[in-house]
């Protein structure tokens, strides 16, 4: 392989040969992993002919050929548009974690993608991510970078920032993170759920009136309505005493924290308070609505 990428330098000076538009500035035309190898140029004939000339004199040298059978060819940026064959929601299947709910692997994939962010951030040095510097967030940062020439996967990656900001995080609080814990985002993630509150509905376009409808004074977001709001708070800090916990009811945020610290095992009394909560924010739920429909 080495040889290989030796008769590939050739390339750099050669009359005519082209480099992956989004490749050039690296000068990257080969990758390998473990026996593939992938080769990344411009599709055009006279770059595929110099290409190909390179890899007759690698395969005449040691002998190697490759197998036809096992190779394939990807375009990108061709006027090709093809959709997933397999509709996304029904790859997610709950499967049971013995924690407080289920894994669901759609929430799951946005606490995974959520860490590719986080080491976007971190500028961790390979090679993707160097990639990912150059070419999109150039001399700006991560977190104000929103990538429209870039692929489907690397503006997701990008767009992962909203689920990251409405677990609660800033820039500043999400670059200081030491480590990052697929797990620990998911429960934050999971937690929060996909309710539609009236912030919600607004961001979707929708025209709907934000007040809360239990206390009438401030808007309805999930952080308010069931730990800030007066009404929840009051039906939660019922529920702390009843547990014995001498604490007011904390904030959202704060809230989930707690229970993540204090109510991971599989004790009874861990088993009632991750019940109890979801019992409260179920019921405040239904509150709602009955005084909205
Ligand atoms: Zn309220």
């Amino acid at each position: 392989m080495e040889y290989f990428g030796r008769i590939l330098k050739t390339l750099e000076t050669t009359n005519g040969f082209k480099y992956h538009p989004k490749c050039d500035k690296l000068r990257l035309i080969q990758l390998g992993f473990a026996d593939d190898l992938l080769l990344v140029f411009r599709g055009d004939t006279t770059s595929i002919t110099h290409l190909c000339d390179c890899f007759l004199k690698y395969s005449a040298a040691s002998g190697l050929i490759a197998n036809i059978s096992k190779s394939s060819v990807y375009f990108g940026g061709a006027d090709i548009s093809k959709k997933a064959l397999v509709a996304w929601d029904k790859l997610c299947y709950p499967k049971s974690a013995g924690g407080i709910n289920l894994i669901h692997v759609q929430i799951w994939n946005k606490a995974a993608i959520a860490k590719l962010l986080w080491n976007l951030s971190k500028k961790k040095d390979t090679l993707w991510i160097q990639w990912v510097h150059i070419y999109s967030v150039k001399q700006g940062l991560v977190w104000d970078t929103y990538p429209k020439q870039a692929s489907w996967v690397i503006q997701n990656i990008f767009k992962e920032k909203r689920y990251v900001e409405e677990v609660g995080y800033d820039c500043t609080r999400f670059q200081a993170m030491k480590n990052f814990s697929i797990k620990e985002f998911y429960q934050k993630l999971a937690a929060l759920g996909k309710l539609a509150t009236k912030d919600r509905l607004t961001k979707w376009g929708m025209n709907v009136d934000i007040k809360c409808h239990l206390c009438l004074t401030e808007n309805e977001i999930v952080s308010h309505l069931f730990f800030e709001c007066q009404f929840a708070s009051n039906v939660w800090n019922k529920m702390l005493r009843w547990k014995g916990i001498s604490r007011q009811a904390f904030r959202w945020k704060e809230e989930l924290e707690w229970m993540i610290n204090n109510c991971k095992g599989k004790s009874a009394s861990s088993h009632i308070y991750r019940i109890a909560i979801a019992a409260c924010i179920y019921h405040v739920w239904k509150e709602r609505n009955l005084r909205i429909f």
